[in-house]
């Protein structure tokens, strides 16, 4: 068993936590605050090449490995996971399932771009009455001619309005219940589909959160990925692979939150002493990284066994289900550290506490990855 890097994945989170702390940490705070998404600082992501670390050469990547795509992950988050959400997002649910589904056609006209990182991608599958029921899906894709049409909306959409390509989800027969759900690839600025509601937020204010809207959407029969009806195992398949980026998104929140409890805790004194030299504070601090260490257990063992092409699943689960945990704790009790100060918005911890929050959330909230979980154990 071997547990560190290569010298080429170590190269890798050399350059990445570089460049996000020379072109990233700056303005970052101030992003949170004006809610805005960072077209520039994306499309630099996509000229680092780290956009294609996980894709051949043949499909615009760099032959490069799933660990080090996740090692980036990990790097992007500590200084920024708003970056990290928006690079995650088109890498992992929309590029990937193109890449494991699409045709060779679909794969060269959108794949390359986006392993390239000149285009954005997202993916669309929640729904106002289907989120955690993902399979209740009410767009619908009716085939005509050389096109389906589809008509219906998705919310909560990461990189929605920015994106110029979409893996769509959508009923093509509701008889069949999730056999009937279909994949599509859609563009940005096909006649029909629009964004609505731009989403505020209490945490990753500076990820781009917008609704999509189908009206009439003529979409042809050449951007169905996949088959009719495989779009379910598509979305969960997709959702696999983006639970590990979640992780390594909660991972760099908690060691962003230690990295400054430790620091301040140093620093401030109070009744004549540093208040890391209270036992009640250094415990604090030794149960975060520890946390953080089985938190990286798990992410870079469901990576390796993605990598390996062996059944992750449940292991990308964990990952997510135990990371996540572990931010929302490590960042609430680094606020609790910093005292009124961590209530502040002067310090960063209290962005990390709302960013830790959607960890939990999306890509399945927890109790659904424990539903996988138990699933697995069961089975
Ligand atoms: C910032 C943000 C970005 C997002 N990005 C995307 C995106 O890019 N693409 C996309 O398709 N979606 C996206 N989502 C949607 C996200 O994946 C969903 O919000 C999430 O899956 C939960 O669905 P829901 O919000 O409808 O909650 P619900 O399904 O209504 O769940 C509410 C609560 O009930 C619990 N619950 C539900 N069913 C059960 C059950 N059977 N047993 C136990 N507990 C249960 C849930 O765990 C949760 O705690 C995003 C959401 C947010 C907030």
């Amino acid at each position: 068993m071997v547990f560190e890097f290569t010298d080429q994945q170590k190269m890798i989170q050399k350059m990445v936590r570089e460049f996000a702390e020379k072109e990233i940490a700056p303005g970052v705070s101030e992003r949170d605050e004006r809610e805005e998404f960072s077209r520039v600082i994306s499309d630099r992501i996509g000229e680092l090449g780290l956009t294609g670390l996980c894709f051949p050469e043949a499909y615009g990547g760099s032959d490069g490995d799933y660990i080090s795509y996740i090692i980036a992950n990990e790097e992007l988050a500590k200084v920024d996971d708003c970056v990290q959400a928006g690079c995650a997002a088109s890498i992992s649910l929309c590029a990937m399932p193109i890449f494991q589904f699409g045709t060779e056609e679909q794969k060269q006209r959108f794949l390359v771009p986006l392993a390239e990182g000149v285009k954005l991608g997202a993916f669309g599958l929640t729904e106002p009455n289907a989120g955690s029921d993902a399979a209740s899906q009410l767009t619908t894709a009716v085939a005509d001619g050389d096109y389906y049409v589809l008509n219906g909306n998705k919310i909560f959409i990461t990189n929605g309005g920015e994106a110029e390509t979409y893996v769509v989800f959508a009923m093509t027969d509701k008889t069949k219940g999730v056999k009937g759900i279909t994949a599509f690839i859609l563009e940005k600025g096909m006649p029909g589909f629009t964004f609505g509601k731009t989403e505020h937020k209490m945490g990753i204010r500076s990820s781009q959160t917008q609704e999509l809207i189908f009206q009439n959407v003529k979409v042809p029969k050449e951007n169905l990925l996949g088959k009719e009806g495989e779009g379910f195992k598509i979305a969960m398949s997709a959702l696999d692979g983006g639970r590990i980026t979640v992780a390594a998104q909660a991972l760099g929140i908690a060691q962003a939150a230690l990295h400054q409890a430790i620091k301040y805790s140093k620093e401030r004194v109070q009744f004549g002493k540093p208040i890391s030299a209270n036992q009640a504070v250094a415990f604090m601090l030794a149960d975060m990284a520890t946390e953080i260490d089985a938190a990286r257990l798990l992410t870079y063992r469901a990576a390796y066994l993605k990598q390996k092409g062996q059944p992750f699943s449940k292991e990308a689960a964990m990952a997510k289900l135990f990371a996540s945990d572990a931010a929302m704790k490590i960042t609430t009790d680094a606020v609790q550290i910093f005292g009124g100060y961590g209530f502040s918005r002067e310090y960063p911890v209290e962005r990390l506490m709302r960013n830790a929050k959607i960890t939990q959330i999306y890509e399945g909230a927890n109790q659904v990855q424990r539903m996988v979980i138990a699933g697995a154990v069961l089975r």
